[in-house]
């Protein structure tokens, strides 16, 4: 039996032991995934008890930087990245990934949208647009990135950092309404990547979709509600939109190609998610 899991301080919220364990059901798979409420000071132990018995784990907040330092390997995107959310463990070895970045980018293809050579606006500049700035840049994506005024080094710093390492350019916009609107008439994709919108807050939204021209897919990595202000917003004024859903499943299947080498069954586990989500309402 694989012994897989998810590590992370807390973990109560999170909808991966439903999705996973759907896949090891459909497909027959011998295999358990359970939640693991670890806090900081008792990663290193845990993680070196996980070495010996373990296939895998996924990693979350707050552990996906720090965990870094307890592994032996990186693939080249975690490296890039500079955070891990996917731990194979192999002959007493740690190796780390990071799949949100591809969870993203799978998501938008798996609704027929590629991101190659397209306008990429991400709002936020967090983890997750992290993970989904260097992704969209190695995919052939023109990045920019907007964050809150008050916090604006951290868009400037993840740019910098992203151009010097990928050689790409990444341009910073202000996030008030009259720098955002003219910039959007060169968007292709936007995306929130800030927790705006998100359960229990749900009325509130990082952009008012009023702005947003026509023809931009509007990409919203909340997946709790399923349909964001922002989605609903977007949605109603015609334009497509993507849920957050989409990046947390294929974030989970190419951990799964990694820890067990199969080929998820994705619509399973979109059903898992949307069901386990519906239920929690
Ligand atoms: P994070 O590291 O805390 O980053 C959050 C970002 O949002 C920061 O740039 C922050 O800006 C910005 N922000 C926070 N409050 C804001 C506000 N009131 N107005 C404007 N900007 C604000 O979080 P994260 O890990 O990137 O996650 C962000 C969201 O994505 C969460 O809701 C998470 O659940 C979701 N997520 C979804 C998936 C998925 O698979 N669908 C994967 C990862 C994350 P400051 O720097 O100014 O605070």
């Amino acid at each position: 039996m694989d012994l897989l899991g998810l590590v992370g301080h807390p973990v109560g919220h999170s909808m991966s032991k439903v999705m996973h364990e759907a896949v090891f059901r459909k497909l027959g798979v011998s295999a358990s995934y359970e939640l693991f409420d670890v806090e900081s000071g008792g990663l290193k132990s845990f993680i070196e008890g996980a070495r010996e018995g373990f296939t895998g784990l996924n990693v979350t907040i707050p552990h996906k930087v720090s965990v870094i330092d307890f592994i032996d390997e990186l693939s080249e995107v975690a490296e890039l990245i500079g955070a891990v959310n996917t731990v194979k463990f192999e002959d007493g070895r740690a190796f780390g990934f990071n799949t949100d970045g591809i969870g993203f980018v799978e998501s938008l293809r798996h609704e027929g949208v590629g991101v190659c050579g397209k306008n990429v606006l991400i709002l936020g500049a967090g983890g997750a647009a992290r993970a989904i700035t260097f992704q969209s840049i190695l995919e052939g994506a023109f990045v920019s990135l907007s964050n809150r005024e008050e916090e604006k080094q951290m868009a400037v710093d993840l740019a910098s950092e992203a151009c010097g390492k990928t050689g790409g350019s990444v341009l910073v916009v202000d996030m008030d309404l009259e720098s955002l609107k003219s910039h959007l008439a060169g968007v292709d994709i936007l995306v929130n990547a800030t927790p705006l919108g998100m359960h229990p807050r749900t009325e509130v939204s990082v952009i008012d979709a009023g702005i947003i021209p026509e023809g931009v897919v509007v990409v919203d990595i909340v997946y709790n509600p399923v349909e964001t202000k922002l989605l609903r917003e977007a949605g109603a004024r015609g334009l497509k939109t993507v849920s957050g859903v989409g990046m947390l499943v294929h974030q989970g299947a190419e951990a799964e190609r990694i820890w067990l080498g199969i080929e998820p069954p994705l619509e399973t586990m979109y059903k898992a998610v949307l069901t386990a989500l519906d239920v929690r309402k």
